[in-house]
């Protein structure tokens, strides 16, 4: 066992208390035992939060340029591994060379954005309303974050809340997801090697129920930011606020494309082809439902299943079109839906169907299209988290916007329009955290505001960018005289 399949708590190595440990296979070939990673309890939790409670203050007062340094040192430890990580990556989640290459380094450089943020931190003066007096405003840290992540993207999701937690000077407890807990291991491994003091950054993996709970609940976690599920972000939620704690919780999508009557059919094919299955469809992000003007339905409909059939399926270190489902759960869940689809009368124009052969072995199914889905059926409304793209005719522009509405979630939206009055609608119109106009669903710049509206987010604070600022601290206001 090497020490990165071990917890860090309070700078240290350790093995849980249970003495066991949970094996991650490999998607692509399950055969394969990838890694162990140990099996901790809540009392292992408890510990790590002790451990970050009691670094706290010193971190607090450590000067912000300081901790700025250690997560720039931290960024280039990381940028010296990158290919083992993409590795490590791929064959833990099961994602393609291709896709996981640029979630490493959106790692990196999300860590060399918040030590430069963390050179740049302060607050606000302003002229006060009489005499000599002076106002300021000054940001502290909220003190100890819990934070819980899910396992579609293990290292960029750990890396946008680390890095802001810890540049705004909070400790850490972190639980990353029991399917692939490797690369946030890593991350923390290469915090070590920078020198990050004992107790600032700790990682506890194990079972959600047990760890991730004590990460919610913990009298001394102060602000816990969970991204993952709806129906886990929402226990979170009501747990963690119960005792007024500072709580984000970002959760699944069902995001449209819009597909316009002046739309380049090229590029809605692109767009719509990528957001929909790229990462085989595992993103909270990913375009499940495209809903395509009835002028361009029928070719779009007959052009996408081309699109899907020529995907070719296989293991992400291969770099394939496609990788398999990171487990069993997910993929018998897409198998479901593909039925459930038939059953309710949508169209199948193709796949959805498990591979044999070769990769029998490996979690593989084949993209899916269906097309007549109506705005009633399951596979309208509920978000699948595999490659299956639901087609929707929208009889004119007004239409479509409803139909795009028509969700519990709002994430992230698409528009694919030549009509530059249609997209300034579309974007005023759209239910949705994000929009874009003429670009795929998936895919976030690191600086801007990232999260959800509806039931996809707490509607609490956004992840990323000056966001993630505002979330990890508090203001104090001061007045001073002389
Ligand atoms: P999940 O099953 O909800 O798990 C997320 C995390 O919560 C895991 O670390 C899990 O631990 C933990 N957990 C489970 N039960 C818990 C409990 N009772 N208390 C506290 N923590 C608990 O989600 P997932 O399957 O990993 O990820 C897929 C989902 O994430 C999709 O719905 C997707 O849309 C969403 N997602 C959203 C965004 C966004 O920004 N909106 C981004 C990416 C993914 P275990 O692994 O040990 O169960
Ligand atoms: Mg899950």
């Amino acid at each position: 066992m090497t020490d990165t399949n071990r917890n860090y708590v309070g700078g240290e190595w350790t093995d849980a208390e249970t003495g066991e440990t949970i094996d991650v296979h490999n998607p692509a070939d399950t055969t394969t035992v990838v890694n162990s990673y140990q099996q901790s309890s809540a009392a292992d939790a408890e510990e790590a939060v002790a451990a970050a409670n009691e670094a706290a203050d010193s971190w607090a007062d450590t000067p912000a340029p300081q901790r700025g340094a250690i997560l720039r040192e931290t960024a280039g430890i990381i940028e010296d591994r990158k290919d083992e990580l993409t590795e490590l990556l791929v064959s833990e989640e099961g994602k393609t060379r291709s896709e996981a290459a640029p979630e490493v380094q959106r790692a990196i450089d999300i860590f060399y954005y918040y030590a430069e943020k963390a050179m740049d931190y302060g607050g606000t003066i302003k002229g006060a309303s009489g005499g000599r007096r002076q106002v300021s405003t000054r940001k502290e840290p909220q003190g100890v974050a819990g934070l819980i992540t899910p396992w579609n993207y293990p290292i960029a999701i750990p890396a946008w809340k680390i890095a802001p937690a810890l540049a705004t000077g909070n400790t850490v407890v972190i639980k990353p997801a029991s399917v692939a807990p490797g690369p946030a291991l890593e991350l923390v491994r290469a915090l070590d090697e920078a020198g990050v003091p004992d107790g600032v950054i700790n990682v506890v993996t194990g079972p959600g129920s047990e760890v991730g709970d004590v990460f919610s609940t913990h009298d001394d976690i102060d602000v816990v930011s969970f991204t993952g599920s709806s129906e886990v972000g929402h226990h979170v939620y009501d747990a963690a606020t119960e005792d007024v704690k500072r709580v984000q919780a970002e959760m699944g999508g069902k995001n449209p494309a819009v597909i316009t009557s002046s739309a380049d059919l090229e590029q809605a094919l692109d767009i719509v082809e990528a957001g929909a299955f790229g990462v085989t469809g595992q993103a909270c992000t990913a375009t499940s439902r495209a809903i395509v003007h009835t002028d361009l339905y029928d070719e779009f409909v007959e052009r996408i299943t081309e699109r899907a059939e020529a995907i070719d399926v296989g293991p992400g270190l291969e770099d394939p079109g496609m990788g398999p489902h990171v487990n069993q759960g997910e993929l018998d869940s897409t198998l479901e839906y593909v039925d459930v689809a038939k059953t309710e009368g949508a169209t199948h124009q193709t796949g959805g169907e498990r591979v044999e052969g070769d990769l029998e072995d490996g979690y593989f199914v084949t993209p899916a299209v269906f097309s007549d889905v109506d705005p009633d059926m399951r596979l309208f409304r509920e978000e699948v988290f595999g490659p299956v793209l639901a087609v929707t005719e929208a009889q004119d522009f007004d239409h479509a916007v409803e139909l795009a509405n028509d969700s519990e979630f709002g994430l992230s939206a698409s528009v694919v329009t030549d009509d530059l009055a249609q997209a300034n609608e579309f974007v005023d119109r759209v239910e949705s955290g994000v929009v874009k106009v003429n670009e795929k669903s998936t895919g976030l710049e690191l600086h801007v505001p990232f999260g959800g509206v509806k039931r996809t987010s707490t509607n609490t604070y956004r992840e990323q960018g000056d966001a993630a600022i505002d979330f990890y601290t508090q203001t104090k206001t001061v007045y001073l005289n002389d």
